[in-house]
């Protein structure tokens, strides 16, 4: 039996999952997987240590709309049979909102579940479904040393004026500030800087998260000093089909002259806008750019000019600009994407160069651009597990 730990991300309708062994370091994951469909029709695929994909006969069958918990409790009997069996001595979640209190991973108790609980109102889409596999692996294994990892806590560096809205000050004080996300992909973006660029790592960088929810970071010192994505994680970048930040105004005008409910607006803004929305195609970055239409070219367009834009805005925070680094599914792996955000960013030192580009080099700029730009591809999951191997006093089943 090999003592491991299973990393979750719970979403609505999936649950991404990774084993990784029980151990100091940066060990690798020898089992990386995802349910989808969870609620209609749950599909299970997962890739061993190399990254091939397990056959379907070494998977196993799961019902029709199977709940998050009865799925969390067949993945835990799946594992403990799986090549040998492995024993979960620990887990670690992905959880989105920390509040301001979160810093860094905690270790899950009944009091940190209560806290967390009172935060669900500041991402009802995504925290109800985290908290809810903590306590489905806790029903299922109780005593399991469980560690819950913040999207938010990375931010917790910036000064008050990067947190602030220019609204009243009491509402301010009751919490609707600036979080940010994706702090995972960026404490693990951060950790990787020295190994690329030396002393210039400590200095004035942005990190570009470009994956179906998009969002930048500028950092000095490896440390967060403003992101793109505020209160939630519709703010900032446009997004596959979230429209990133538009006039406040248009919400209120949607709702008044249009008389759209909230619930509706709510849907246009995260689930019709963005790539899918100004395409009218697709969210997915591979299929615009296959496309010959001209609403897909126009769609990409405009979301490496709002990525430029943003790019200027947060250069500013950080008075500068030493280096920018692409990382998740479209940063890492779009050339055009790229080429495009970087073409319009000359006037701040940036000189990409195409062939390094095209085949998505590490480092993408020429010798000579007085910005370094890199290609890195983030790891979440990995961030959660050394977390969770360090916090986590191991709890056996
Ligand atoms: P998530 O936010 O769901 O973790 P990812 O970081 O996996 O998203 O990014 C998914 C997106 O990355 C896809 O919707 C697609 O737009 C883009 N993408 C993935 N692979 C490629 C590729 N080879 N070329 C261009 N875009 C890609």
């Amino acid at each position: 039996m090999t003592d491991a730990i299973l990393v979750l991300n719970a979403g609505s309708s999936s649950l991404k999952f990774a084993v990784y062994p029980n151990e100091a370091g940066a060990p690798s994951p020898f089992l990386r997987g995802k349910i989808v469909g969870i609620g209609s029709d749950p599909v299970l695929s997962a890739r061993d240590e190399t990254g091939r994909p397990l056959p379907q006969d070494d998977l196993i069958q799961l019902d029709p709309g199977a709940s998050h918990d009865a799925l969390i409790s067949v993945l835990l009997d799946w594992l403990d049979g799986h090549q040998g069996g492995v024993s979960v001595t620990a887990a670690g979640h992905r959880v989105v909102h920390g509040g301001t209190g979160r810093t860094g991973p905690a270790r899950v108790t009944d009091a940190l579940l209560a806290e967390l609980d009172d935060l669900v109102p500041l991402a009802p889409l995504h925290q109800p479904h985290n908290l809810a596999a903590i306590r489905s692996v806790a029903a299922r294994v109780p005593g399991l040393a469980q560690v819950a990892c913040f999207d938010t806590s990375f931010h917790r560096t910036q000064d008050r004026m990067a947190q602030m809205f220019a609204l009243p000050r009491a509402l301010t004080e009751a919490g609707i500030i600036r979080y940010g996300f994706h702090g995972l992909s960026y404490d693990y973006i951060a950790s990787t800087l020295p190994q690329h660029l030396g002393d210039r790592a400590e200095g004035r960088v942005i990190a570009a998260h470009l994956g179906n929810g998009a969002s930048m970071c500028a950092m000095r010192g490896r440390r967060s000093v403003a992101t793109s994505m505020g209160l939630t994680a519709l703010d900032g970048l446009m997004m596959g089909r979230r429209s990133g930040a538009i006039d406040p105004g248009v919400l209120l005008h949607l709702v008044e002259e249009r008389g759209m409910t909230v619930d509706a607006v709510k849907h246009l803004l995260y689930e019709e806008s963005g790539l899918l929305g100004v395409s009218g195609i697709s969210n997915d970055v591979r299929v615009l750019e296959a496309s010959d239409a001209p609403e897909a070219a126009e769609a990409l367009d405009l979301f490496a000019y709002r990525a430029a834009w943003e790019v200027g805005a947060l250069a500013t925070s950080i008075a500068g600009l030493d280096a920018i680094v692409f990382t998740a599914g479209i940063g890492e792996n779009s050339a055009r994407v790229r080429g495009a955000i970087c073409a319009r960013l000359g006037w701040l030192g940036v000189t990409l160069d195409p062939a390094a580009n095209e085949r998505h080099a590490t480092r993408i700029s020429t010798a000579a651009s007085r910005v370094d730009v890199l290609v890195v591809p983030t790891d979440e999951e990995g961030v959660i597990a050394r977390a969770t191997h360090a916090l986590g006093v191991t709890g056996r089943r």
